[in-house]
C-alpha cells in the first residue's frame, strides 16, 4: 500500500487537493489527474526524485522535453509499487548552446556545458584581475 497526495503550488489556480491510496503502479496511473498529463504537450514520462524527499516522502515528477523540463506532480509516502519509475534527471541545456548543462555557475546564476562552463570560468578570473 502506498498513499499520493497532489502537490498544490501556490502559483496554480487549481488548488483542488487530491489524495488516494494505491496497490500498485497500474493502479496509481490509472487515476485521472495522473492520466491527465499524458495529453500534454511534450510529455515525456513520471520520473520519481528520492534524493530531494522531504519528510521521507518520494517526489513525483512530470518530465517534458525528453526530461529538460519538469514539474512536482506529488508526493508518495513510501517505495512502495514506484521502484520501476525512472529517477528524475532534472538534466538542464546550456544557457550559450543545445547541449545539456555539466553544472550551475553561481556568479552567472545559469547553466553552463563543460566547454562553455570552463570558458566562464577562465572569463571570471580575468575580471578579478
Ligand atoms: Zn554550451
Amino acid at each position: 500500500m502506498n498513499t499520493f497526495r497532489k502537490y498544490c503550488s501556490p502559483f496554480s489556480f487549481n488548488q483542488d487537493q487530491l489524495e488516494f491510496d494505491f496497490k500498485s503502479k497500474k493502479e496509481l496511473l490509472a487515476n485521472k489527474f495522473l492520466q491527465s498529463y499524458f495529453s500534454h504537450e511534450g510529455f515525456f514520462r513520471f520520473a520519481i526524485d528520492v534524493k530531494e524527499s522531504i519528510e521521507d516522502e518520494i517526489i513525483l515528477m512530470a518530465e517534458y522535453e525528453n526530461g529538460h523540463e519538469w514539474w512536482v506532480v506529488g508526493f508518495l509516502k513510501n517505495k512502495n509499487h514506484v521502484a520501476s519509475f525512472p529517477k528524475a534527471k532534472m538534466k538542464r541545456k546550456c544557457s550559450m548552446c543545445e547541449k545539456d548543462a555539466f553544472a550551475f555557475h553561481l556568479e552567472y546564476r545559469n547553466d553552463f556545458c563543460k566547454k562553455h562552463f570552463e570558458e566562464i570560468k577562465k572569463r571570471v578570473k580575468k575580471d578579478l584581475k
